[in-house]
């Protein structure tokens, strides 16, 4: 039931990922949705005193990235046109390099198997992560 008429606003309090998916469904039920939050987002894209954890690396999982898309749909498209391209050299080259790095140049291979495994698995998933990018842009 959509009685979105006679609700007036609901308020947000926080406006990172939680705070705009969670806006985002109220919206549908309520004639605005105002976030607050403590820090300045009008600043696209920069990093945020409040949020430390956006400077390091963030993956999304298939499930998250099905949720988000049902809630707003084409999102998915809009981040990977958005990001960086993944060219077929960078796919091809790149877990290889990922693996002379972590063994060789970063001394991996002094931890035995641990550090050939470590090696392994950081290419592997370097390439899963291109092939995965590569794959949902293939024109680019
Ligand atoms: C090192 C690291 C790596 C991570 N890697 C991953 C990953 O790979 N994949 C993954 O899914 N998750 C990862 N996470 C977890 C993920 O970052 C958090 O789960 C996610 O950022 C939480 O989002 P949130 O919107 O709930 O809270 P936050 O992003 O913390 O946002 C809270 C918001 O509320 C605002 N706020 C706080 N207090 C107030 C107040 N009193 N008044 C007004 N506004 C306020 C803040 O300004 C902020 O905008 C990682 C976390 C860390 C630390």
């Amino acid at each position: 039931m959509n009685s979105r008429s006679h609700r007036k606003q609901a308020v947000v309090i926080g406006g990172s990922i939680a705070g705009l998916l969670a806006a985002r469904v109220v919206a549908d039920y309520f004639q605005s949705v105002l976030i607050i939050d403590r820090d300045d987002l009008s600043k696209n894209g920069e990093q945020r005193r409040s949020v430390p954890q956006g400077r390091h690396a963030h993956a999304l999982l298939s499930g998250g990235q099905g949720a988000i898309e049902n809630l707003l749909p084409g999102i998915s498209r809009q981040l990977i046109d958005a990001g960086e391209k993944v060219t077929w050299g960078r796919l091809i080259f790149e877990p290889p390099w990922t693996f002379f790095r972590t063994y060789f140049v970063n001394l991996g291979f002094l931890d035995g198997v641990e550090g050939l495994a470590i090696a392994n698995m950081a290419a592997l998933y370097n390439f899963l992560k291109y092939a995965k990018v590569r794959f949902m842009s293939p024109g680019r």
